[in-house]
């Protein structure tokens, strides 16, 4: 049989996100690959091979899922939310574009997912509903003067800001120091989301404003929307939304 890869995302938690797509190319894989928390989450399939790494191997990963493929094994890497957004995606196609011209014939897809910061903002409200921005604030894979220089822009060009990986053990002095730049750029009062395991059974949801937000209200499984200079909160007996309006003209206006 020809082997082929695929890449697909498997939305924030809940199963009814995974897509129907995604669920198909699970149920046809020979072999699954991924980081172990993500492929936990995958329902076991007798005769399925599961290939577990750890989260930091991603370019080992994908070189091994190619292999796979190329020795015509039906391979699904797995990822959180979307496999393009700060995952697995892009560490395929690295590992593509300096791989062996036999890797070349390879059938490779990615499937989409529900992405973490829209899976936040669909339970918040519409934090999102104007222009915005994400930002990992990993500084694994880039130096950290260059988060500083891109959430200074983000802050003055008024976008709303989705925050991934805001904080792990091994730096837990990036957070603070993104949320003081913020807070010179933007001041005390913008509304801050902090969306912790949405769609799961730990799902927690907390609104507060920039002056309010502390470095210990994230965590790795916390995404991170800080509002524009229009987001807002508005209260209602049924629970409060969160949302920035479609419109960037003045009230009143066109
Ligand atoms: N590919 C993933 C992102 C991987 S980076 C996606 O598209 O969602 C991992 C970061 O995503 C976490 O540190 C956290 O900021 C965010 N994240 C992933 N799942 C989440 C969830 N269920 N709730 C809140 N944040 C989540």
């Amino acid at each position: 049989m020809k082997g082929w890869l695929t890449i697909a995302g498997l939305g924030p938690g809940a199963a009814e996100l995974i897509t129907p797509q995604v669920s198909a190319a699970l149920a046809q894989a020979s072999d699954l690959v991924g980081y172990l928390p993500y492929l936990n989450r995958v329902p076991p399939r007798a005769g399925q091979q599961r290939h577990a790494s750890d989260n930091r191997e991603e370019l080992a990963r994908a070189r091994q899922a190619l292999q796979l493929a190329a020795a015509g094994r039906q391979v699904v890497v797995v990822s959180s939310g979307d496999p393009g957004v700060f995952a697995m995606a892009a560490a395929v196609c690295e590992a593509l574009e300096n791989g062996p011209a036999s890797w070349g014939e390879i059938d490779v897809r990615v499937l989409p997912g529900i992405t973490a910061m829209l899976a936040a903002s669909a339970r918040a409200g519409a934090p999102l509903g104007h222009d915005f921005c994400a930002i990992n604030l990993s500084d694994n894979l880039k130096p950290w003067a260059l988060i500083e220089r891109r959430l200074r822009l983000a802050a003055e060009a008024d976008f709303a800001i989705a925050l991934y990986n805001p904080r792990s053990k091994a730096r837990p002095q990036g957070f603070a120091r993104a949320l003081a730049i913020l807070r010179t750029a933007c001041g005390d009062e913008r509304p801050v989301l902090f969306a912790r395991a949405v769609f799961t059974p730990e799902e927690r949801l907390e609104v507060v404003t920039l002056g309010q937000a502390r470095p210990d209200m994230a965590d790795m499984r916390t995404l991170v929307i800080v509002g524009s200079s229009l987001t807002r909160l508005v209260p209602r007996p049924a629970g409060a939304l969160l949302y920035t309006p479609r419109s960037a003209y003045p009230a009143g206006g066109v």
